[in-house]
């Protein structure tokens, strides 16, 4: 096999990792898909299956790793919903240390260049806005996020000494909320949950009063970044901020969410969880310097098709009239 044209994906079932594949796939790639199915779905790759340059492997990125002629390696293996990462910390602070050790070992052995997906929890609760690179973050590190923002550190920590000490290549994107199609319904993460209440007729929980923001990155715009850097040249590492840099409050998204569903369901509020940040944008001057790389789908664009996604998974359609004036650029 060509070994060009070969790469493992660690972390493949699950939402972001199941396009990754697919894009791989549709480039004429072998791919390796290993997961552990913590939080992806079969579902995400059983209708991968019937390309016989793609298979997938149910295994563990803690343990030791198969061997393979691999050009790439993608680590997107952990959760990233803040309830999935926080069911089991210690588990989560390992797969960013151990899992991050293997993939790069692995790398060393067989010369691949790795992506690795990193996070904006990089720079926690953050004081500067909107946040560029070079900011160095505010992470509570015995907080219940820590297993998550510091493990991510401590695999961004790995990468760039795998890269100094050893040559491993390397491509660092630090993502920032993202939604679309493949989202588990269960997932737990605001735009999933949101939509999936309002099609239900349930309440839709804000946390903390809702005025705390967010930037949301439709899952192609960011698939088309990640592809953009890991095709980049060697000396461009990273880490670069791939995301939308259109902000929302919660309590707007729920609101439009609302309104583009058509949907009668209500608003009940909740506590704010500890440490949840209090605003985040991306700078991505970066990445449209080095990359020339932005993202093209706006929130209620990308929303529209989320919507249709997750009424198909859930069967339970929007009711009539959901609005293509909702859509608005
Ligand atoms: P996801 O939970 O849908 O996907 C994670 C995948 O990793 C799942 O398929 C899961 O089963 C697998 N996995 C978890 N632990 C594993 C282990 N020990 N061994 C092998 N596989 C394991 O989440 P996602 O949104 O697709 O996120 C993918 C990556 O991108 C994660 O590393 C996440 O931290 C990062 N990220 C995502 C976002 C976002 O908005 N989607 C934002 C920042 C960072
Ligand atoms: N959130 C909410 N209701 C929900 C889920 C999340 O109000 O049902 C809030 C959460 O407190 C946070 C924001 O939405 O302020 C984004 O949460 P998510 O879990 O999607 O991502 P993260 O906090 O990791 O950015």
């Amino acid at each position: 096999m060509d070994k060009a044209l070969k790469a493992l994906v660690a972390g493949g079932a699950g939402f972001l990792g199941s396009h990754v594949c697919r894009r791989l796939l549709a480039q004429g790639y072998s791919v390796i898909c290993l997961d552990n199915l913590q939080t992806g779905r079969r579902k995400n790759v059983d209708v991968l299956l019937s390309n016989e340059k793609f298979r997938f492997v149910e295994a563990d990125v803690r343990d030791p790793l198969p061997f393979d002629n691999y050009a790439e390696i993608w680590n997107l293996a952990c959760p990233a919903s803040p309830p999935h990462y926080q069911a089991d910390p210690v588990g989560t602070m390992l797969i960013n240390v151990i899992g991050m050790k293997n993939v790069l070992d692995l790398a060393v052995q067989c010369g691949a260049r790795v992506f690795q997906a990193s996070t904006s929890e990089i720079y926690g609760d953050p004081e500067v806005h909107p946040q560029g690179e070079s900011y160095r973050g505010a992470v509570n590190a015995i907080g219940p996020r820590a297993c998550y923002d510091e493990g991510k550190r401590a695999a961004e920590t790995l990468c760039f000494d795998y890269h100094r000490h050893y040559g491993v290549e390397i491509k660092v994107v630090r993502i920032f909320n993202t939604y679309g199609p493949n989202m588990d319904p269960e997932d737990g993460r605001v735009v999933s949950n949101f939509i999936v209440s309002a099609l239900a007729g349930r309440s839709l929980e804000l946390y903390g009063g809702g005025s705390q923001t967010r930037s949301f990155c439709y899952v192609d715009d960011l698939v088309d970044g990640f592809f953009c850097l890991m095709r980049s040249d060697a000396a461009i590492t990273g880490p670069i901020n791939i995301g939308n840099p259109g902000e929302f409050t919660v309590r707007e998204l729920a609101e439009i969410v609302l309104e583009m569903t058509g949907s009668k369901s209500g608003i009940v509020d909740r506590p704010l969880p500890k440490d949840d940040p209090l605003q985040r944008r991306p700078d991505i001057t970066l990445a449209g310097s080095l990359l020339g790389w932005s993202p093209k789908v706006p929130l209620r664009e990308g929303l529209k098709k989320a919507i249709a996604y997750f009424e198909a998974e859930s069967g339970i359609p929007a009711p009539v009239g959901m609005a293509e004036d909702s859509v608005r650029q």
